[in-house]
């Protein structure tokens, strides 16, 4: 994990690498840091849109720590009740956990004599993917009444939002458990 460095009044005018970009007036104050120990250009970014931890990784666990917080930002912002959207959601992350663990293999299989250190990694790779494996999204299959006026109404209403409300609790859930 790159260290996050903080000016607190930058001598010249910056651009916050946020998507999309904008200028750090000379003045403001700034972030900086440098993933990777390659990288020579530092990558900035204004106070208001500091780092995300998968901006910082410099492993090959960057790429699921991108993907986890899209999911968790996803599960902010669905429709209540888009069950597809929902799915399509946990694919993605549970593909992104499964494209890791692969990864995480083919680095210990370089290692011709084993190394307990890349074992390891691959069973955390592992034990990760099996809380996306576990997850499964249950749709809400009750048929809505015709009477949108009627208490019968209200009623499958109130069950689809306590359902919609359990299968995102779930999924929030299994995201928390994964540490990658
Ligand atoms: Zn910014």
């Amino acid at each position: 994990m790159a260290r996050v460095h903080k000016i607190t009044r930058s001598n010249k005018e910056h651009t916050c690498g946020h998507v999309p970009t904008h200028v750090i007036p000379k003045g403001d104050p700034y972030l900086w840091a440098k993933p990777g120990f390659r990288t020579r250009t530092p990558k900035i970014r204004c106070v208001d849109h500091p780092f995300r931890p998968s901006e910082l990784a410099t492993g090959l666990n960057a790429e699921p720590m991108a993907a986890q917080e899209e999911f968790d930002d996803t599960l902010g912002t669905l429709y209540r009740g888009d069950y597809d959207g929902l799915e399509a959601a946990v694919d993605a992350f549970r593909e992104a956990l499964e494209a890791y663990r692969a990864a995480r293999q083919e680095a210990l299989d370089a290692w011709e004599n084993g190394n307990s250190q890349f074992e390891q990694y691959v069973e955390e790779a592992e034990e990760a993917l099996g809380y996306l494996e576990d997850l499964t999204i249950d749709p809400f299959e009750e048929e809505e009444p015709e009477d949108a006026d009627s208490e019968e109404w209200a009623e499958w209403d109130a069950q689809a939002e306590d359902h919609w409300d359990e299968q995102i609790t779930n999924a929030e859930d299994a995201s928390a458990s994964v540490s990658l």
